[in-house]
């Protein structure tokens, strides 16, 4: 019995002949889930490499805000003092 994961690496847990056979199996090289069906494997549940890119460019942002807000202070600071 066989179980194929997203990244096509085959497992074949063994099961006691009268255990219940999952239709979801963790694949052991790579901790995603795998599936009977070898075409159609299951999709990885964890979304936290989208996640993580996500805060990753968020905080980006921020940054770039940051140093937008700091450059006007600068700039206002320094055209204050010309006018002095
Ligand atoms: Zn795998």
């Amino acid at each position: 019995m066989s179980y194929w994961c997203a990244n096509k690496h085959e497992s074949r847990p063994f099961f006691a002949v009268d255990a219940e056979i999952p239709d979801e199996w963790e694949c052991p090289s790579c901790g995603l889930p795998a599936g009977r069906d070898q075409n159609n494997p299951p999709k990885p549940k964890r979304t936290e490499p989208y996640k993580s890119h996500f805060a990753y460019v968020k905080e980006r942002r921020t940054d770039e805000d940051g140093a937008a807000l700091l450059a006007e202070a600068l700039e206002r600071l320094r055209k204050r003092r010309e006018g002095e």
